[in-house]
Order: C-alpha cells, then sequence, then structure tokens
C-alpha cells in the first residue's frame, strides 16, 4: 500500500468516515457511484471493487459486464454536504478489466492516454474552464429566478446564498474557485475553476456538476448545464483555456513575439483550428448543444483566432500579456454538459497534431467576421463550425484524429449513441413547426 493509501485509511478512521462513494464517468459524461462502507476500503485499494459493467452506457455488453472500479487515493475528499456522523467520502476511480487491464471505455483512461502522449513529448497540460449553468424553478420549469416574483423569498436572495454555499462547498473540496458572476443571461450564473492539470480538472468538473446541482436542490431550485435552455437568451459554455508547461516554464509564451506566443503556442492554436469541425461532436455532443452555436449570442460560430475578437473560435487573452504562466489559448466552442475527460483528450489531441505537424497558423482575424458577407468569410478563408448534430457527426465519422484520441471502443459507440439521438430528434413534430404551419397549411 503506499502512502496516499494510507493517509486515506488513517482520515477514514479519524474523520469516522462511514461510506466511501468510488465514482467514475459514462461515456457520455454522467458521474456514476458505487458506496462501499469503511470496512471495504483496504480491499478496493488492493483488489479493486467488482460492479456490473453492462449497466453503464457505454462500458461493456452484458456477455464481458464484469468490471472493476480500482480508487485513486489521490482524489480522496470528505463530501462536506453529509454532515453529521458517520460521514461520507469520494474517491474517483479508474476502470479495469478483472484481468487487470485498464478498460478501454473508461474516460478517464482515454484522457490518460492522451496526456500521456503530451507528456511523451516533453509537455504538461493545463486548463481552466469557464462553466456557465442556470438556475430554474424546477426541473420541469424553466422559469429563471431574476424575473417575476414566483418565489417567497426574494429571488436574489436564493442566488445570492446559492453561489455563496456552492463556492463554500468547492473550496472545502480542494477545488479553488478564481472568479464567479452573474452571466448575462437572466439567472444565469458563472463559477470558474482556478487552472490545473487536465485530468484533475476533468475530475473536478464532474464534482463541480454534482456540487452546483446539489445546492440547488437543497435550496429548492434546479441548476442545470444544459447549454441553450432557453429561446432567444444565451446559451451556455464552458470556454476552455488551454496551456502547455514544460516543467515550470509555459511553452505557450515568448517574450520576443509580438502576440508573446511561441511557435509552440501557434502550432497548437493551428491544430486546434484545422481539427476543429472534427472535434465538435465530442466538445458539443448534445442535439441542443447546436442551438446555441448561432450568430447573436457571444458563441462561436466560424472558425478562426484572435487577441481582441470575442466572436472568434479561439482567443489569446491579454489580461496580463507579459505575464508568462498566464499565456494560454481560450477554446470557445465546448459547452458545459459536455464529458470533460473526452473533451480535454481531443482539444490536447488536436493541438498536438498542430506541433507535430508543424501547422502553420493563419492571419489573426481583426474584423468582426458576423459583419463580413459569405462571400467575404470565403475569400479570407474563414469556415463554420458544424450546425447540427448530424453534421458534427459526419465529420467526426471521417476524422482519424478523433477516432485515435477517442480509442476505437468509444469512438464507436459514441458515434452509435450519437446517431440514434439525432434520429429521435429528426422525427420530433416541434412546436415551433405547430405553430408555423398548422395555422395555414
Ligand atoms: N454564454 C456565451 C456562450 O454561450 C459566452 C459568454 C461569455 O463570453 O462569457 O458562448
Ligand atoms: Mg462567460
Ligand atoms: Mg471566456
Amino acid at each position: 500500500m503506499d502512502r496516499q493509501q494510507q493517509y486515506v485509511l488513517r482520515t477514514v478512521d479519524e474523520r469516522d468516515i462511514g461510506f466511501v462513494r468510488l465514482w467514475f464517468t459514462d461515456v457520455l459524461g454522467s458521474l456514476k457511484s458505487v458506496a462501499v462502507t469503511e470496512s471495504e476500503v483496504e480491499g478496493a485499494f488492493a483488489e479493486g471493487i467488482g460492479f456490473d459493467g453492462s449497466a453503464v452506457d457505454g462500458f461493456a455488453r452484458v456477455q464481458e459486464s464484469d468490471m472493476l472500479a480500482r480508487p485513486d487515493a489521490s482524489t480522496f475528499q470528505v463530501l462536506p454536504w453529509k454532515e453529521g456522523s458517520p460521514g461520507v467520502a469520494r474517491m474517483f476511480c479508474d476502470i479495469h478489466r478483472p484481468e487487470g487491464e485498464p478498460f478501454a471505455a473508461d474516460p478517464r483512461q482515454v484522457l490518460k492516454r492522451n496526456l500521456s502522449k503530451a507528456s511523451q513529448m516533453g509537455f504538461t497540460f493545463y486548463v481552466h474552464p469557464e462553466m456557465e449553468f442556470f438556475l430554474f424553478k424546477g426541473a420541469d420549469d424553466p422559469t429563471p429566478l431574476d424575473r417575476g416574483g414566483y418565489f417567497d423569498l426574494t429571488p436574489n436572495e436564493i442566488q445570492s446564498d446559492f453561489r455563496r454555499q456552492a463556492i463554500t462547498m468547492l473550496e472545502k473540496m480542494g477545488i479553488s474557485v478564481e472568479y464567479s458572476h452573474h452571466e448575462v443571461a437572466p439567472s444565469q450564473h458563472e463559477i470558474d475553476l482556478r487552472y490545473a492539470d487536465a485530468l484533475t480538472m476533468a475530475d473536478n468538473i464532474m464534482t463541480y456538476r454534482h456540487v452546483i446541482k446539489q445546492t440547488a436542490m437543497r435550496l429548492g431550485v434546479h441548476a442545470s448545464f444544459m447549454p441553450k435552455p432557453l429561446t432567444g437568451e444565451w446559451g451556455s459554455a464552458m470556454h476552455t483555456h488551454l496551456s502547455l508547461f514544460d516543467g515550470d516554464s509555459n511553452a505557450f509564451y515568448d517574450p520576443d513575439d509580438p502576440y508573446r506566443l511561441s511557435d509552440t503556442a501557434k502550432h497548437f492554436t493551428a491544430g486546434l483550428l484545422r481539427h476543429a469541425r472534427e472535434i465538435t461532436a465530442v466538445t458539443c455532443q448534445w442535439v441542443n448543444s447546436y442551438k446555441r452555436l448561432v450568430p447573436g449570442y457571444e458563441a462561436p460560430v466560424f472558425i478562426s483566432w484572435g487577441r481582441h475578437n470575442r466572436s472568434s473560435l479561439i482567443r489569446i487573452p491579454q489580461y496580463k500579456p507579459t505575464k508568462a504562466a498566464s499565456t494560454r489559448v481560450e477554446y470557445r466552442a465546448p459547452d458545459p454538459a459536455c464529458n470533460p475527460y473526452l473533451a480535454f483528450s481531443v482539444l490536447l489531441a488536436a493541438g498536438l497534431k498542430g506541433i507535430e505537424e508543424g501547422y502553420e497558423l493563419p492571419p489573426e482575424a481583426e474584423d468582426n467576421i458576423y459583419e463580413m458577407t459569405e462571400a467575404e468569410r470565403r475569400a479570407a478563408g474563414i469556415t463554420s463550425l458544424p450546425a447540427s448534430l448530424d453534421q458534427a457527426l459526419s465529420v467526426m465519422e471521417e476524422s482519424e484524429l478523433v477516432a485515435e484520441a477517442l480509442g476505437e471502443h468509444v469512438f464507436d459507440y459514441f458515434l452509435r449513441n450519437k446517431w440514434q439521438e439525432w434520429e429521435e430528434y429528426r422525427s420530433q413534430v416541434t412546436p415551433f413547426e405547430l405553430e408555423r404551419y398548422l395555422p395555414t397549411l
């Protein structure tokens, strides 16, 4: 048993933890949990905990369903919302086959595989997400809280309690919050997490979504990461700031470049741009994701980069242009309902490809691309992100880069599952159609 595992056993004992939840994530990004009692933790470290993988979306077929969850002791945290004794804690797990090898459909393994490629190239991958979400009256009632007097408590009071409680909870779980504010749409919030290595951050995002939902529930409201819940209002993004470090130094920084960007950063950005269409099904994985990616709501539509231009897909933030450590690129397409392990995997793969192949960064888009005509955009070589899930899937299907980054099992399952979602959606008759056609046709 290693030192971290010993620390967990000691803490379980000293803090009177009665149950440890073993967390992992399915292919579409839902959090799964198997609880063990205190006495089973040692065994879980030694042998893993067996569970039926066929019950998990995207995992195994029935005939090969035995899986082992092996807890990662470095992720041990007491759950602060489970007051009283005995307490409850959690650890994230890696999923293995009974024979011992890592299970290819476990998103955490997928990210680890991509990170090890980065590390072979000499890089550590850091990310910093800006997570937006809405608070609504209920799961079946998307009434925003800052309009109308639907509540006894003033809605603003609920929302300020909410932010305070959620941030306290996150900090107690070792997740540092950098920034929080009300977003543009009614009842829309943003809480940003301080940057961390991509694996830690993917775990943190899973925890974050859970904490936000828990906190809302305790206040009798509903938190949603749905990308575009309200027609005619802003959607929710997960802008993701990306950087590569080489040891302690930021490999994206070059003080002598007019943009302060190293060649590594430029090739990486060029990789993101060149492969943006292929990876969009993963960063924006729901039918609803594409209702967000339309002009007029600060969401990206066109594939370009810029320093000042917030309509770009990729922005180079200029807050502290001379500070080496904070040099990064901000990729603005992802939404907060993605699977963060898979999203970080494809973003990294696209960027690394740019470095490996030495892709050249196209010129910065200085103008507002939305004000250009289609012909002007074509002349400037600016293409668009996929406009719907089926378009995104058609491009992804042809992508060697995504197939390699996700691995065959996840790639095939994801496409199968998502085409099915698209087919179900396609056959729906929507309120839009009834309103528009029924009176006159
Ligand atoms: N909510 C916007 C989006 O869906 C982003 C707003 C912002 O710039 O923070 O992309
Ligand atoms: Mg924002
Ligand atoms: Mg941003």
